[in-house]
């Protein structure tokens, strides 16, 4: 999916919004290249006893705000230059959510499919070792991301504490509920979309009852904001992973199954379920057709979510998408070339650095519960997120109207402008 250099694109954005907002030069300057970056290399022990190096990044871009904040990733594409843009935007996208943090992220070159869970254990605790001095709960604070979860946090949080004999429950979030992690942050992602995707609609005056909605990535975010836009009264016709997905045009009810499926036979595709059989049998029966991942974002839909990795929406497949709200909740799934076809044909694109920042917004409060030691209960959670999630995009919405604007350039407006009050 990855074309021109995601880094330039990134850039080429922020000089947007610079000139938007008349953008002091020297500040201009500092945003367009990041604070640090720390390039290294991990030698591990395979199980066989093979010694095997993999590539790992760790990019801070701006801690204007406060510590740096951003995912690790472990992919085999991750590199330097994905790594700063992804960096980029956690800055943006925490000061749009006001969230005082800045902007990280970071990654291993790695397939961890292709690791044991030693492998992986061993892998995530070197790179912990190699990052410790960078890293911290006042300095730079890492989360789970593409293919790392709760238990590569608690490895990452367990193994910082060895390093440097503290308790440092908040130098990741992300983690597990036992090691310090906070209730809601799993399906905060796909919940944060959910409720922003209610508020753009609220000011766009539409029902989301009814609307079909098509989900490219079936991962922590695609699969929980599937069942909160169910619960909204979305119809979710459209589901696919890296394999491939199914179309289902009456709607796909059971999402439970579905995901069983998944887990089960490793992928999405064929998980045509009817109870709790799921199989290609049912595909005729329930009105069907398998897809090939990126046909996803061209069905007739109301609403395309690119929730898998970036630079899904190309100049190559822009035309060609039939939905009048594409819900970005992957990063940076848009290229700029995209992002400027889908505006001239009037699709509404919420943007990213909006649409998933309820991860970033449920970290943050892990983050606060972990330094006061406390532990809120899921609804104190979900109420926290919600006035975070509803007050972001309100925000973006009346940027959006009184500059007559995308919700994309006022979301970027309104974080430059909250970067510069932090700044002088
Ligand atoms: P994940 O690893 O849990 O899931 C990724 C999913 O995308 C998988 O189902 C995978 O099969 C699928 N996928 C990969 N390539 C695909 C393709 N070409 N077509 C269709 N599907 C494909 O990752 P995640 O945590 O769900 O993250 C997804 C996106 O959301 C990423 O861009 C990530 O940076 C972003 N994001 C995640 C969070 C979070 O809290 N997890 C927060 C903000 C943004």
């Amino acid at each position: 999916m990855k074309e021109a250099n995601l880094w330039e694109d990134a850039r080429g954005r922020l000089e947007i919004a610079a000139k938007q907002t008349s953008l002091e030069p020297l500040l201009h300057a500092r945003l367009a290249e990041p604070d640090r970056v720390v390039e290294m290399s991990l030698s591990i022990q395979m199980d066989d006893g093979r010694i095997k190096e993999f590539p790992a990044f760790r990019v801070q871009h701006s801690n204007i705000r406060g510590p740096y904040k951003g995912g690790l990733r472990y992919h085999p594409r991750v590199d330097m230059d994905e790594a700063k843009a992804l960096a980029f935007w956690m800055t943006m996208k925490c000061a749009i959510a006001d969230i005082p943090f800045g902007g990280g992220k970071g990654g291993i070159a790695v397939n961890p499919k292709e690791l044991s869970a030693g492998e992986l254990e061993r892998l995530t605790r070197e790179f912990t070792r190699k990052l410790a001095p960078v890293i911290g709960s006042d300095k730079d604070v890492p989360a789970p991301d593409v293919n790392t979860n709760a238990k590569i946090m608690d490895w990452i949080r367990d193994e910082y504490e060895q390093i440097t004999h503290t308790n440092a429950p908040g130098v990741v979030t992300g983690k597990s509920l036992e090691h310090g992690g906070s209730e809601g942050r799993t399906e905060a992602t796909g919940l944060g979309g959910a409720l922003v995707l209610s508020s753009i609609l609220k000011t766009l005056g539409r029902d989301p009852r009814g609307m079909t909605v098509a989900i490219q990535g079936f991962g922590n975010v695609g699969s929980y904001l599937a069942r909160y836009l169910k619960k909204m009264g979305c119809v979710i016709v459209a589901l696919s992973d890296s394999k491939g997905g199914l179309y289902i045009p009456r709607g796909i009810t059971d999402l439970d199954a579905i995901e069983e499926c998944k887990e089960r036979s490793g992928r999405l595709a064929g998980c045509y379920c009817v109870g709790s059989v799921c199989d290609l049998s049912n595909m005729e029966s329930l009105g069907g057709k398998d897809i090939q991942p990126e046909d996803t974002l061209t069905l007739p839909v109301d609403i395309v979510v690119p929730a898998a990795l970036e630079g899904a929406i190309t100049k190559e497949n822009a035309h060609k998408i039939q939905a009048s709200i594409v819900l970005e909740m992957a990063n940076g799934p848009t290229t700029s070339e995209a992002d400027e076809i889908l505006s001239q044909r009037g699709v509404t694109v919420i943007p990213d650095v909006l649409a998933n920042s309820g991860g970033v917004a449920v970290s943050y409060f892990e983050w606060l519960q972990n330094k006061s030691d406390e532990h809120w209960k899921v609804e104190r959670v979900y109420e926290a997120l919600q006035e975070k999630m509803e007050t972001a995009a309100a925000k973006v919405a009346e940027v959006a109207a009184s500059r007559n604007c995308s919700l994309r350039d006022a979301a970027y407006i309104i974080a430059l402008e909250r970067i510069v009050q932090k700044y002088s």
